[in-house]
């Protein structure tokens, strides 16, 4: 039977093949401008995302929506409209941040309980994403169990890193084995900063990206991707394929990487770590833990930097 999943199949976007007019875009869903806290203009903040090298990007202001038809950008450049928005937490924590793409309608979220938010998203069109849950100290079973309609979660926040607290990739285990869903990722850096004039020891721009799978370079086919799973993140490594087989009750992964130092398989059994004896490696295929659900992969490039995959179901295999 298969695991349940936040948005229906996921799919493997190492499978859609450039034949079919597939290609990989990479863009950031997840910045401020001087329409909420950040430090510069909307239009600035493409022209830099623009200018970095990105294909897509999201201005999520926080609780106004940042229009997309307020700033330019070039031709198959693609704006994604959003907002974060924060209702109250009635469980116990700290108030939310959620991510919110393909947004329509304000809303004051503020005074809104958190189910409701979901719910109205959801009846836009949009979706709902997990911001940052470890910067926030969100407790997965107190914050967020309670709560239905998430597509998933940032696995990795660029200013959350510059306040040590970056990588929220335990709450994303923590919270799939717990539902025994699975939740597909994002990876952000949640800029606020002006890269042209740093703000002492913050340097949150252009190092955590998700790379998406698309077949048109419109808002649509993306948020697409994010939600069925065609995506990776990453803050420095590519992931270039990953297979699974299956024999009997073994699975065996073969990854294909940029220079890797080591790549874990984590799944809801443990996991496994493979390593090249100290050596940097571009290929490895090697066994998943017996008996698991879901695996996902992480790629450890040598300077440190990670790229997440998304969960992959096991039984479906
Ligand atoms: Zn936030
Ligand atoms: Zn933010």
């Amino acid at each position: 039977m298969a695991v349940d999943t936040a948005n229906g199949a996921l799919r493997n976007p190492f499978e859609l093949p450039d034949s079919d007019g597939y290609e990989w875009v990479k863009g950031n869903l997840h910045s401020h401008t001087t329409n909420s806290d950040g430090r510069v203009d909307p239009q600035t903040r493409v022209d830099g995302y623009v200018g970095a090298g990105y294909d897509y990007l999201c201005l999520s202001d926080h609780r106004k929506i940042t229009r997309v038809d307020t700033v330019e950008a070039p031709d198959g450049f693609v704006l994604v409209q959003g907002v974060e928005l924060h209702p109250d937490n009635p469980f116990g924590g700290q108030r939310h941040h959620f991510v919110c793409l393909g947004m329509e309608e304000d809303m004051d979220a503020d005074v809104m309980p958190p189910q409701l938010v979901i719910d109205r998203v959801r009846s836009q069109g949009g979706q709902v994403w997990l911001a940052h849950p470890h910067w926030s100290s969100v407790n997965i079973a107190r914050d967020t169990m309670p709560l239905d309609g998430f597509s998933g979660i940032e696995v990795f926040n660029t200013v959350c890193r510059c306040m040590g607290r970056g990588e929220s990739s335990v709450h994303w285990d923590d919270w799939m084995e717990q539902e025994q869903k699975l939740y597909p990722m994002l990876c952000n850096d949640d800029l606020h900063g002006d890269p042209e004039n740093p703000k002492k020891g913050r340097y949150d721009w252009y190092q955590g990206w998700t790379m998406a799978r698309v077949k048109e370079r419109t808002s649509e086919a993306v948020l697409e991707a994010l939600s069925s799973g065609a995506t990776y993140g990453s803050t420095g490594p590519t992931i270039e394929h990953i297979s699974l087989s299956k024999s009997g009750d073994e699975v065996e992964a073969t990854v294909k990487c940029s220079e890797a130092q080591r790549i874990f398989a984590v799944s809801d059994k443990t996991g496994a770590e493979y390593q090249e004896k100290g050596e940097i490696f571009t290929e490895a295929t090697f066994p998943v833990r017996p008996g698991a659900q879901w695996v996902r992969f992480e790629v450890v490039g040598p300077n440190g930097a990670k790229a997440w995959s998304n969960p992959f179901d096991l039984t479906e295999l």
